[in-house]
């Protein structure tokens, strides 16, 4: 069926454009990794081998296409200070970023607070 195969070929870019998504990550990730001591920058826990899995990347400013090359966008964050810091904003970057353990990303660019976060943003 014609459809399907339009399907396909959309799936196929899809996967394409996510697996380059994945490579910058990776790439700032270990740039971030080399920059910084191996410690959750909020709650201090420190990381190393298995483990430091659990320590992602968090973009100061939200904007993951922000990766200036000294780390001064970046903070090295344990999933559970990440976690904390993005229900306070809201954001989505955090449902973006890194997927420690290799689980696939997440199925869509579903923004349920999108409205909400810009709300509040004008509130403050
Ligand atoms: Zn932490
Ligand atoms: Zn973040």
């Amino acid at each position: 069926m014609e459809s399907k195969k339009k399907q396909s070929e959309k799936d196929r870019l899809d996967r394409i454009i996510a697996e380059a998504r994945r490579k910058r990550e990776q790439g700032y990730r270990e740039q971030a990794l080399k920059i910084f001591p191996w410690v959750c920058a909020r709650c201090g826990r420190e990381f190393s081998g298995k483990k430091l899995r659990e320590l992602t990347v968090h973009h100061k400013d939200h904007n993951h296409d922000n990766n200036p090359p000294d780390g001064s966008n970046w903070e090295l964050m344990c999933l559970y200070c990440h976690d904390n810091e993005h229900s306070r904003h809201l954001d989505q970057e955090w449902y973006e970023d890194e997927t420690p353990g290799g689980e696939e990303e997440t199925p869509s660019k579903y923004k349920p607070f999108a409205d909400l976060a810009s709300l509040l943003k004008d509130k403050k």
